[in-house]
């Protein structure tokens, strides 16, 4: 997962994108990179480590012109093996660029999941040698070369773009959100056909009179930047703003293929962005994040509230894991009438646990992330709520933690379905083996966590908390689902492994 963030119009354009990607340093904490471009040419700072760490004071100046785009890195492909090689990840850090056509840059968010022949092809049909293992860089050299193709006689315009992105459409197969910069041209931005990661445009008219364009990957950064107009880039869609001023858009038509199987885009949001991944502030899909959370934490309520009829539980108190639990941990407490009390107290300057890259990171992070308010815990038994069960890792230490303070009992409720499957769309949910629910049941996840009873939400009612606001006009979401159900939007039915009949919920 990553963030991206383009801005074109303005002096200001570096300095907005720095504090863009601030604001979207939850999507990645890899490596960060800004690229810029004026009169004298391209302007980058790029390297690992957080956004505050990786520019100095003084970027705003050194990364000069009206046109930027940034990145902020969480590393799922071409991971360094270990440690020692970290300086051999800097290569993959965004933003990328290439000198032809025109001098292009590009920022992606997502995952491709033919990355293995789209580089072999190139490198044997079009004599392009990636120059990392990024799946990115496959998409700016698909881009490149379709560009280049078509504008050997004739000058750069927007029907050239179209047909760039839709070659970019028919070959690459997976999630891709994209900002991309052209010398000369502008930026343009686009996402792939099912649409799984967010991406929006919005507009500000500034002091001049003239206005400014910005795409990012959340809409959050649009507000806090003073854009307004703010609409998302539809499923397989292309928008183009010119250092002129002027905005096309345009979604191109393409048959999606993949050997004999056609497939028919679809939009299917990551329903995970929305239970973790955006920040609360962000609406996607006319759906705000905050919203969504607060549904998922009432919806959960009614089974829990069936749990305790059923004598298989008796919470005292609803305890969330912060920081992302908490927004569906109070609805769920108000709903069920009992207190909410934030009793795991977070260490503010340790990582996330689920980005770190290495299950000996993750273990000892757990460790050190949270420290439980003994004396508000000892003899009750506690509703432990998380956003979601993954590896178990966090979940498993956490149960522990919190009996080791005096609990009676420990019940453990997840805000998302168990996750049974990788995402193959730029989540790091890793292997069938790592998950905590693959290949169980929900009593055999109890035994593995040392929970006295585990509750998932539903996947119905997961979908019912991401619907839009009645009203709003927006069309039914219909998400992704397809680590809880195997059922992958760019891999035909075919191609999918048997489900195990032996597991239930
Ligand atoms: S598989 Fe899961 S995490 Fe991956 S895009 Fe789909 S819903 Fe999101």
């Amino acid at each position: 997962m990553c963030g991206v963030i383009g801005v074109l119009g303005t002096s200001q354009a570096s300095l907005r994108v720095l504090q863009g990607l601030q604001l979207l340093q939850h999507r990645g904490q890899d490596a960060a990179g800004i690229l810029t471009h004026d009169e004298a040419g391209f302007h980058f700072i790029r390297n690992l480590g957080l956004v505050e760490n990786v520019f100095p004071k003084d970027s705003p100046e050194v990364l000069s012109g009206e046109m930027a785009i940034g990145h902020v890195r969480y590393s799922t492909v071409a991971k360094a093996k270990d440690s020692k090689t970290a300086l051999s990840e800097l290569p993959n850090v965004q933003p990328f660029f290439m000198n032809f056509p025109y001098g292009i840059g590009l920022a992606h968010n997502g995952n491709l999941t033919n990355f293995n022949r789209l580089s072999a092809d190139l490198r044997s049909k079009a004599r392009r040698h990636p120059l990392t293992r990024s799946d990115s860089e496959a998409i700016l050299n698909l881009f490149a070369e379709s560009l280049a193709d078509q504008t050997r006689d004739e000058p750069l315009a927007f029907r050239h773009l179209c047909e760039a992105v839709a070659a970019v459409h028919r070959q690459a197969v997976g999630s891709y959100s994209v900002v991309v910069m052209i010398a000369g041209y502008g930026l343009i931005a686009f996402r792939d056909p099912h649409g799984f990661r967010p991406l929006v445009v919005a507009r500000r008219k500034e002091k001049d009179g003239k206005h400014s364009t910005l795409f990012a990957s959340e809409s959050t950064v649009a507000q806090f930047l003073d854009y307004s107009e703010i609409q998302d880039v539809r499923p397989g869609e292309l928008v183009a703003a010119t250092l002129e001023g002027e905005v096309f858009r345009a979604i191109p038509k393409v048959t999606l293929g993949r050997g004999d199987a056609v497939q028919t885009p679809e939009n299917r949001p990551c329903m995970f962005e929305w239970v973790y991944f955006a920040s609360p502030q962000t609406e996607w899909e006319g759906v705000p994040v905050y919203n969504a959370r607060i549904h998922l934490g009432r919806n959960l309520a009614r089974q829990i509230k069936n749990e305790i009829a059923a004598g298989r539980m008796q919470p005292d108190v609803v305890v969330p894991v912060p920081e992302t639990a908490r927004i569906a941990s109070i609805a769920l407490s108000e709903e069920l009438g009992l207190p909410y009390r934030e009793v795991l107290i977070k260490n503010r300057y340790i990582s996330r646990t689920f980005i770190l890259d290495t299950q000996d990171k993750r273990e000892k992070a757990v460790q050190l992330k949270l420290s439980p308010v003994e004396s508000e815990i000892r003899g009750k038994r506690v509703l432990l709520v998380d956003d979601s069960i993954v590896r178990g890792t966090t979940s498993k230490k956490l149960i522990a933690l919190v009996r080791a303070c005096g609990a009676k009992e420990v019940y453990f409720v997840s805000t998302a379905p168990a996750i049974r499957h990788p995402c193959l769309y730029g989540i790091d949910f890793p292997s069938n083996e790592e998950l905590v629910a693959h290949d169980r049941s929900v009593a055999q996840i109890e035994d593995a966590l040392g929970a006295d009873r585990v509750v998932y939400q539903t996947t119905d009612d997961l979908v019912s908390a991401l619907q839009p606001i009645p009203g709003s006009g927006k069309p039914e979401v219909k998400p992704c689902l397809a680590c809880l159900n195997r059922e992958y939007p760019t891999v035909t039915a075919v191609e999918r492994p048997t489900p195990n009949p032996e597991v239930t919920l």
